[in-house]
């Protein structure tokens, strides 16, 4: 009802993007999102060998394969640097995961992406108001999910949230 509406407006302002639209789980928001980006069978998305299952899951869901990146041992993200040496032609998208609240190093990976010609979906289940560069995570010009699961930063019981520049 209006209720959602409204923290779909305030949750997007907040995380600086021009959308956002809320989903039961973060997974849904995962689910929904591969399937507007026509993300599927024979594609390739590269994520990080240290997440919860739902961001595997929904890319075996889709059809597509996992290819997993190391994690860099300091900062428990993904290793930006090993990125590149998986791209193959199939590669579709990077999955960066904000480990713990922690932002991932956006700036060579999306110089990487963009010169690359992949695209990155971030999933900030656990990374509500962290900030990268002094910029909120969900704000850097790429699709985001975040969790209301019990367990992450805020909760609605059950729920997720999708943030949107590309509508
Ligand atoms: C919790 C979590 C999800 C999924 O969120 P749900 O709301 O539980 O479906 C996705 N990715 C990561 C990294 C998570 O920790």
């Amino acid at each position: 009802g209006p209720v959602t509406a409204k923290f779909e407006a305030g949750f997007a302002e907040y995380c600086g993007a021009p959308g956002a639209v809320s989903v039961a789980s973060g997974t849904a928001g995962l689910h929904i999102l591969l399937k507007a980006m026509g993300i599927g069978r024979g594609d390739e998305v590269i994520t990080p060998s240290m997440t919860f299952a739902s961001t595997v899951n929904q890319l075996v869901l889709a059809g597509a394969k996992p290819v997993f990146v190391d994690c860099d041992y300091g900062t428990l993200n993904l290793d930006v640097g090993a990125v590149e040496a998986l791209i193959t032609p199939k590669t579709k998208a990077v999955i960066p995961v904000h480990f713990a609240g922690g932002p991932c190093d956006m700036d060579p990976l999306m110089e990487l992406a963009r010169r690359r010609g992949v695209a990155v979906i971030e999933d900030a289940a656990h990374a509500v108001g962290t900030r990268y560069r002094g910029k909120p995570v969900g704000s850097h010009g790429n699709p985001a999910i975040f969790s209301f699961h019990p367990i992450k930063n805020i909760t609605t019981g059950e729920g997720g949230m999708v943030t949107l520049h590309n509508q």
